[in-house]
C-alpha cells in the first residue's frame, strides 16, 4: 500500500510555519515535549491495562529511550506505552481542532520573535519538533493492535501516512535534525535536557542504551520536602500544569488518618487561556498508589477550584477503580474535602502573609473561586473570608471583614452595586447618597457577582443589598460626612403633586415613583422594588434568554434637584401639565440610560427632546 498524503489543518499548517521558521534559542524545549507526551503515553496504557493486563503482552516495564544516531543525524524518542490507532495518528498530529491551536497563534503573532518554550501549555508541545528538524517520523501501534503506523512530515502543509512494520507497541519518534542543530546529536547534551526537564518525569528516560536511568524516575510528589529543591518542584510544576510561569504558591502535604494520601498541587501564576472554557478538563490528575488514574476526576476538586494544578496520590482508592466507578465513590469525596479544606486554608494563610501576591491571585481566579459561594454551601463561610473587592472607599481591594470593620453608625448591611466597570460604577446616581454620607458600597464588575451576594445572604451577621434596591436603610445611617448639615429638610412644596403627575403619566411603565433619599446631586435614577430582581442581574439573565417579563421599576425623583423643584411648583398650576408629562418621560429615558439600558422608544424619545427643546430655546 502507498502513503497517503493528507493536508494539516489550516490553524496547525499556520502554527507550523511559525514553528519551522522560528529563531527562538531555546530549541532544546523539542526534547521535553516528546518526553512529556512519551510519558502521558505510558499513563495511559497504565491505566488502560488495570482492566485489560493483556494489553501489556510480555513487557510490563515502562521505558522511554533517547537514541542519537550521528551518521544519519537522528534523535530517536520511543516509548512502550499506549501507541495509536491510524485514526488517532491523523487526527491527534494534524487534522484535530484544538483550541489551544488558535490560543497559541493569537499569542505568538510576531513568528520571529515567538517564545515556543510556552508551546506545551496549549496543548500543541509535539509540533516544538519542527523547531529543530527538517522532517519527523512517526511510528507507532496501538497496545493490542495488530497494526502499526508510520507518519510522516516536513511540517510544510503535508504529511503522509502509511502502514508500518513496528513489532512493539508504543510510539517511535524519529527527528531528522536541521543544519546546524548539530549540538542535539551530543549525547551529554541530551543529558543534560533530560537533567533540567524531566528529571520528576516517573518513567525511566535511558539515554543511548545506557543502564542507568538518566532521570529519577521516581515519583516526586512522594519525596520528603527537604528533598526537593525549589528547581525541582518548578520542573515538576511546568511537566504536570503544561505550563511555565512560576507558581504563585505551592501546596505539598500528606494526609494521615481516616484516609491517607498526598497531594501536591499549585495556584499557577498566571490564567490558563482556558479557564471559563465549559468543555476544560480539570487540572489535577489523581493516582492511585503512584498509578495515574485521570486527569479529569470530576469528584477529586470542585470547579470552583478548577485553576489548580498538580497531583493527588491516594492509598486507599482500589487500583483497579474505572473513571465511572469515581462517579460516587465515598473514599473520593472524602479526599476531596480535605483537599478543599486545606487549599481553603492555604490561601487564607497566603492572604495574610503577602497581601500583594494575593491580590494578584484573586486578580486571575477570584472570578472563579467565587462561583464557590453560590454553589457550595459547604465551604462558603470560608470562602466569603477570601473575597476581595474594589469599593469606594478607595484604590485596594478590600475584605469583607474589612468592610464590617469601617461601617458606620446606623449602618446594617452590607452595601453593593454590580455594573460593568469600577469607573463607570463610581459614577453611578445610585452612590450618590452613600458618598454624601460616607458609606462605602462594593462595586462587584464580574457576571458572577450577580449571583454570590443573595446566595451568601451574610457575612458577620450583616446582609448584603444591593443600592439598586429601593429601602430605607439611608434614612437611618447617620452618616459621618457633615453629620452637623444633616437635618432632614421636608420635601419641597409641590413634590407630591409632580409625584402624582408623574405617576399619572407613567402609568405601566413604572412600578412606583418615589422621593429619593439617596440621590443628591442627580435628578433621578430607577431601583428595584425589595423583592425583585437586581437591575445589572436582571438585565444579564435577560441577555441570556432566562427572562422574558421584565420586573418593573420604582423611579425616584431627587426632590432637592433644581429640576425637580421648579417641576414640583409648575405642577401645582393648571395647564401645566402636558409639557411636565414630555419632561416626565424624558427623566425616566435618562434614568434607564445612567443605569446603562437602553431606551425602550428611540422615536418617542426624539420626539419629546425635540418638542421640550424648542420651548426652551
Ligand atoms: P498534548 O500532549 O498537550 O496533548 P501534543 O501536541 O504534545 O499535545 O500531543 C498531541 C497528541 O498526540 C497527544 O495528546 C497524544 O494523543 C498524541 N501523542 C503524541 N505523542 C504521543 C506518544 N508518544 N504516544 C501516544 N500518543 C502521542
Ligand atoms: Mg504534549
Amino acid at each position: 500500500m502507498s502513503a497517503e498524503q493528507m493536508q494539516f489543518r489550516a490553524e496547525v499548517s499556520r502554527l507550523l510555519d511559525i514553528v519551522v521558521h522560528s529563531l527562538y534559542s531555546d530549541k532544546e524545549v523539542f526534547l521535553r515535549e516528546l518526553i512529556s507526551n512519551a510519558s502521558d503515553a505510558c499513563d495511559k496504557l497504565r491505566y488502560e491495562a488495570l482492566t485489560q493486563p493483556e494489553l501489556l503482552d510480555q513487557e510490563a516495564d515502562f521505558k522511554i529511550t533517547v537514541v542519537v544516531d550521528k551518521k544519519a543525524r537522528t534523535i530517536t524518542v520511543a516509548d512502550n506505552g499506549i501507541g495509536m490507532t491510524r485514526d488517532e495518528l491523523v487526527e491527534n498530529l494534524g487534522t484535530i481542532a484544538r483550541s489551544g491551536t488558535s490560543a497559541f497563534l493569537e499569542q505568538i503573532k510576531d513568528a520571529q520573535k515567538a517564545d515556543i518554550s510556552q508551546i506545551g501549555q496549549f496543548g500543541v508541545g509535539f509540533y516544538s519538533a519542527f523547531m529543530v528538524a527538517q522532517a519527523v517520523e512517526v511510528n507507532t501501534r496501538k497496545a493490542g493492535s495488530a497494526e502499526s503506523w508510520c507518519w510522516e512530515s516536513d511540517g510544510r502543509g503535508e504529511f503522509t501516512v502509511e502502514e508500518g512494520d513496528k513489532a512493539e507497541r508504543g510510539t517511535e519518534i524519529i527527528v531528522y535534525l536541521k543544519q546546524g542543530e548539530d549540538q542535539f546529536l551530543d549525547t551529554e547534551r541530551l543529558r543534560g535536557i533530560i537533567g533540567k526537564y524531566s528529571d520528576h518525569i516517573a518513567i525511566p528516560v535511558i539515554l543511548d542504551g545506557e543502564e542507568k536511568p538518566a532521570n529519577r524516575a521516581g515519583a516526586l510528589w512522594l519525596r520528603s520536602k527537604n528533598d526537593i529543591t525549589a528547581e525541582q518542584y518548578k520542573e515538576f510544576y511546568h511537566h504536570v500544569a503544561h505550563a511555565y510561569d512560576d507558581a504563585a504558591l505551592t501546596l505539598h502535604w500528606r494526609a494521615e488518618g481516616v484516609i491517607d494520601y498526598t497531594g501536591l498541587l499549585f495556584v499557577p501564576s498566571v490564567k490558563p487561556f482556558d479557564l471559563f472554557d465549559p468543555k476544560r478538563e480539570h487540572g489535577v490528575k489523581l493516582y492511585v498508589k503512584r498509578v495515574f488514574i485521570t486527569d479529569h476526576a470530576e469528584g477529586l476538586v470542585p470547579p470552583w477550584l478548577r485553576f489548580l494544578r498538580g497531583v493527588v496520590d491516594s492509598e486507599d482508592l482500589p487500583l483497579n477503580v474505572s473513571r465511572e466507578m469515581l462517579q460516587n465513590n465515598l473514599t473520593l469525596a472524602k479526599i476531596k474535602r480535605g483537599v478543599t479544606k486545606r487549599v481553603l486554608s492555604e490561601l487564607n494563610k497566603f492572604a495574610s502573609d503577602n497581601a500583594e501576591g494575593y491580590a494578584t491571585m484573586w486578580g486571575n481566579f477570584g472570578a472563579v473561586l467565587k462561583e464557590g459561594l453560590y454553589e457550595d454551601a459547604e465551604h462558603r463561610g470560608e470562602l466569603a473570608k477570601l473575597v476581595r473587592c474594589a469599593s469606594t472607599a478607595g484604590n485596594k481591594l478590600v475584605s469583607l471583614s474589612d468592610y464590617v470593620a469601617r461601617m458606620v453608625e446606623g449602618q446594617e448591611s452590607i452595601f453593593y452595586i454590580c455594573g460593568e466597570s469600577v469607573e463607570k460604577l463610581q459614577r453611578n446616581p445610585h452612590l450618590e447618597g452613600f458618598k454624601a454620607k460616607g458609606v462605602e458600597v462594593l462595586l462587584l464588575t464580574e457576571t458572577v457577582d450577580d449571583f454570590w451576594p443573595s446566595a451568601l445572604e451574610e457575612f458577620e451577621g450583616k446582609a448584603f443589598k444591593s443600592v439598586t434596591r429601593s429601602g430605607e436603610d439611608l434614612g437611618k445611617i447617620a452618616g459621618q460626612a457633615n453629620k452637623e448639615k444633616e437635618e432632614p429638610k421636608p420635601a419641597p412644596e409641590g413634590t407630591n403633586d409632580l409625584i402624582a403627575l408623574i405617576k399619572l403619566t407613567l402609568g405601566d411603565a413604572v412600578k412606583d415613583v418615589r422621593a429619593s433619599e439617596r440621590l443628591t446631586s442627580s435628578p433621578v435614577c430607577l431601583t428595584a422594588d425589595e423583592g425583585d430582581l437586581d437591575i445589572h442581574l436582571e438585565r444579564f439573565l435577560k441577555q441570556h434568554n432566562q427572562i422574558r417579563t421584565p420586573s418593573k421599576r420604582i423611579l425616584e425623583i431627587n426632590p432637592k434637584h433644581a429640576l425637580i423643584t421648579q417641576m414640583a411648583t409648575r405642577a401645582k398650576e393648571s395647564g401645566a401639565a402636558d409639557s411636565l408629562k414630555d419632561i416626565a418621560w424624558l427623566l425616566f429615558d435618562q434614568a434607564r440610560l445612567l443605569d446603562g439600558d437602553t431606551l425602550a422608544d428611540p422615536v418617542a424619545f426624539s420626539e419629546r427632546l425635540g418638542a421640550v427643546l424648542a420651548k426652551a430655546v
